[in-house]
């Protein structure tokens, strides 16, 4: 685990422990998640070699942030909450359970949202980055500082940049964060393609040199 401890758990419905990794005593710039959506484990997988084979890069890092949802192969969490419209954002919207992106009984209602708020909260990180797959391309919410983020993280990868992912998201961590607190927050949506092997030296590189 190198430099890594760990500075703060919880636990998910489910009894799963939900981690953050980082340097004690140490101020840190960046926040990097995995794992929002239980169906797309890789971030864990490369955040967890980062961890263990990584650098001495000083991040604040949640491996798996979802690992109920892992556990059952789905987006959602236990609840059936999707956790990237489960934010207290002024566009949230009740929807009903079942749905892909249900968001919840009402804004923060889940665990696993609360857990990545007190972090914030706590931190105060100057930037977030979280990875998702399947749509090859680099999301980014917030101002210009964000898109340049967003176009040094795409060159890495050799992927596209965009602003607006072209549907409303209502509740998300983006919008949340990203447009209505002005953190720039960086989704790295992945190539469905991408392995661990063949993906992981760029996030060393994304996480040693551009965070
Ligand atoms: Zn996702």
């Amino acid at each position: 685990m190198g430099i890594y401890s760990l500075l703060k758990k919880d636990f998910t419905k489910e009894k799963n422990a939900i981690e953050l990794f980082g340097c004690k005593n140490n101020f840190c710039n960046s926040l990097v998640i995995g794992v929002f959506h239980g169906d797309e484990p890789i971030g864990k997988d490369i955040l967890e070699r980062y961890l263990n084979f990584g650098s001495n890069k000083n991040l604040l890092i949640v491996p798996c942030l979802n690992p109920d949802g892992m556990v059952l192969n789905t987006r959602q969490n236990a609840n059936k909450v999707d956790l990237n419209r489960n934010f207290s954002t002024k566009n949230w919207v009740k929807t009903d359970i079942g749905e892909d992106y249900y968001g919840g009984e009402r804004p923060e209602s889940e665990i696993e949202t609360r857990f990545i708020m007190s972090i914030i909260e706590e931190y105060a990180p100057k930037r977030i980055v979280t990875i998702h797959t399947p749509y090859k391309i680099v999301n980014y919410d917030g101002d210009e500082k964000a898109k340049t983020f967003a176009q040094e993280i795409a060159k890495v990868l050799n992927y596209e940049i965009e602003s607006d992912i072209g549907y409303p998201t209502p509740g998300s961590f983006g919008t949340y964060y990203g447009k209505e607190r002005n953190i720039p927050v960086i989704t790295i949506e992945l190539d469905e393609k991408e392995t661990l092997t063949g993906v992981y030296p760029k996030f060393e590189q994304i996480l040693n040199d551009l965070l």
